[in-house]
């Protein structure tokens, strides 16, 4: 192998280690599967600035001291890396940042508009080993549960963050992005008919991706709607697991890279940052089963009466509207049970990574 080979070879080996290294991880595998992919998403050059920056938006003069190359040469190719969803750019004031993208969320997230089927086949392959070998290790998740206001009775009191309606309502910024899961799902000849408009984005998050053509900016109405189809549904509802969400997914348990990956662990309820759960009322239940078809953990089984796996539940409420009998109800777990999410999204990512720090 000559030189070239070998120094283009290493670069993929420090990249990984270096997406491994933020906070929600890119582990390396047997197969080598990690690699294959940075090589497609990545040219060589591309890897060799991505190593240097950090999990911090940085201006171009401060990247370009860890680099053999001065703010003029290196600004052009920052910002092309960022519009090809490398890494993340945002601006204040006149200035322009750029910071590392974990692989999920971020890179993976940011190629919605120009996927193929290998890379589908690849980081299919993938994900399941990320999140057994880094997600599954630790307590903090990007991503929430929140509960879908109709499984919600007027006894239950729930916080700000944990309200859909309420998030969307307190956004001066919000985008619309097409779901990955479903679309690359869609083009390997699976998916479902679920609606394609489920990711909203808020924030600086939300600049990067209208900038980047990657979704369309909405209005709160627009959103409200949106989050209405969803719900109509039967979909799952996911912000980013802090007291300030910077998004809102709605997911399905058949595409949705995180739901279809914990639907094959024993105790799904274990991995998810919920506060609530589901109940039956036997007393109403006619154990039609219409709640075990909507339930996208596969927690309900029925037979004189429909049964709750705890185990299994992650407390989404999806179920409780699919129910005409009044027989479901939400419920909020005892407080020693109970997740307080990080303030910000900052402070989450902190979190992860100081729990990954010490597996
Ligand atoms: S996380 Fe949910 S809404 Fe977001 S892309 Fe995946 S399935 Fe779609
Ligand atoms: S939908 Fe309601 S009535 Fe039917 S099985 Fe489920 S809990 Fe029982
Ligand atoms: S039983 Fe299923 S649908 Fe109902 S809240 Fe639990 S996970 Fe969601």
């Amino acid at each position: 192998m000559n030189q070239a080979v070998v120094n283009s070879e290493d670069i993929f080996h420090l990249l990984q280690r270096h997406l491994d290294s933020l906070p929600a991880g890119f582990p390396a595998t047997e197969s080598g599967i990690e690699l294959r992919i940075l090589r497609k998403l990545f040219t060589v050059a591309e890897a060799e600035i991505a190593v240097a920056l950090q999990m911090r938006p940085e201006p171009v003069s401060k990247i370009s001291q860890r680099l053999a190359m001065g703010p003029v040469e290196l600004a052009p190719k920052l910002l092309e890396m960022s519009k090809k969803g490398l890494i993340f750019r945002l601006d204040k004031g006149d200035l322009t940042l750029y910071m590392a993208a974990q692989f999920v969320v971020g890179i993976w997230e940011y190629h919605v508009n120009d996927l193929d089927e290998e890379l589908i086949r690849d980081v299919n392959e993938y994900l399941p080993q990320l999140m057994g070998k880094s997600w599954s290790q630790i307590d903090t998740m990007q991503l929430r549960v929140i509960p879908v206001a109709e499984s919600l009775d007027s006894e239950t009191s729930i916080m700000p963050y944990e309200a859909a309606e309420q998030i969307i309502t307190e956004q001066t910024a919000i985008v619309v992005a097409p779901c990955i899961c479903r679309t690359e799902q869609k083009m390997v000849g699976a998916g479902c008919d679920a609606p394609m408009d489920t990711c909203l984005i808020f924030g600086s998050a939300s600049t990067f991706y209208k900038d980047n053509g990657l979704g369309r900016e909405v209005s709160q109405s627009e959103a409200l709607e949106l989050l209405q189809a969803g719900l109509d549904a039967g979909l799952v509802l996911q912000p980013s697991n802090s007291q300030k969400p910077i998004n809102i997914c709605m997911c399905c348990g058949c595409c949705c890279q995180v739901l279809k990956n914990l639907k094959k662990m024993p105790h799904p309820a274990q991995m998810i940052s919920a506060n609530y759960y589901a109940e039956v009322n036997t007393d109403n239940c006619v154990a039609c089963g219409d709640c075990a078809e909507r339930c996208h953990m596969e927690a309900i089984t029925v037979e004189g009466a429909a049964v709750v796996d705890l185990n299994r539940c992650i407390g989404c409420g999806v179920c409780v509207p699919a129910c005409d009998y009044e027989a479901l109800s939400i419920k909020q777990k005892d407080p020693e049970a109970q997740t307080l999410p990080p303030e910000t999204m900052v402070k989450t990512l902190m979190q992860m990574a100081h729990e990954r720090s010490q597996i």
